[in-house]
């Protein structure tokens, strides 16, 4: 086990829905040390990237990105959440379901902090069924610019997310993929952490998307 799994298995508890609460080091109260550590892995795993930009989608993923940045020194910009839109200025604009919060949202940001000169690594704190990414990863295509990889601490490998996502060709790096977990014992199963090993397990389904596991559009607004 990694660090992360490791700590996962010590602080994290499994609720039912397949919700996973990490909330004591992750996504609530922030252990720095665990997260700065992280930001080294994404560093390592993104080696060689010309990455001169982190976005990620507020609240959960700032610190992660902020952390991350340190060691890529390169700003963060963070997509807005808002149900309804009433920001001033020219914005990318993306609608994406929250599975949390069971609500679409849109996904906001400013056309000013993303141009297509930028080389952009998206970095979250959970891939589920991927609809915050793949709203993420059309505000990047919209600006014109390019998504260098996908940074994610925890993938829940047992949805659907994690297989769109690699199979839309993108360099998807989860530092913890949980392939199984179990409320009533509170046990959880971790996928073998080699990257090649992460991609075997991809191929070995091929996934039909079905439009209501997610909504994800973009458009943008000026
Ligand atoms: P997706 O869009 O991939 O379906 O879900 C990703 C988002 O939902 C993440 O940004 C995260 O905030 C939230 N999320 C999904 N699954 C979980 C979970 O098991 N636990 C927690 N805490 N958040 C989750």
């Amino acid at each position: 086990m990694n660090f992360l799994e490791e700590r996962i298995v010590r602080d994290g508890v499994v609720k039912e829905g397949n919700v996973l609460k990490v909330d004591s080091f992750l996504n609530h109260q922030m252990d720095i040390q665990l997260l700065d550590q992280m930001g080294a892995e994404f560093r390592r795993r993104f080696d060689g990237k010309p990455i001169n930009k982190i976005l990620t989608i507020e609240a959960s993923g700032i610190g992660i990105a902020c952390i991350a940045a340190q060691h890529f020194h390169v700003p963060v910009v963070f997509a807005k959440k808002s149900q309804s839109i009433n920001l001033d200025g020219e914005m990318y604009v993306a609608e994406v379901e929250s599975f949390t919060h069971k609500c679409i949202n849109h996904v906001i940001v400013g056309k000013k902090f993303l141009a297509p000169e930028d080389h952009v690594l998206i970095i979250d704190d959970f891939l589920a069924n991927g609809c915050a990414l793949q709203g993420l990863i059309q505000i990047v295509q919209s600006a014109g610019a390019v998504v260098e990889g996908i940074g994610i601490a925890i993938e829940k490998g047992f949805q659907p997310g994690g297989r769109i996502i690699r199979n839309l060709g993108f360099q998807l790096e989860s530092l913890a993929i949980v392939d199984g977990m179990d409320a009533s014992t509170g046990h959880i199963d971790f996928r073998p952490q080699s990257g090649e090993d992460q991609r075997k397990s991809d191929k070995t389904a091929e996934h039909v998307f079905k439009p209501e596991e997610c909504v994800c559009r973009s458009s943008t607004l000026d």
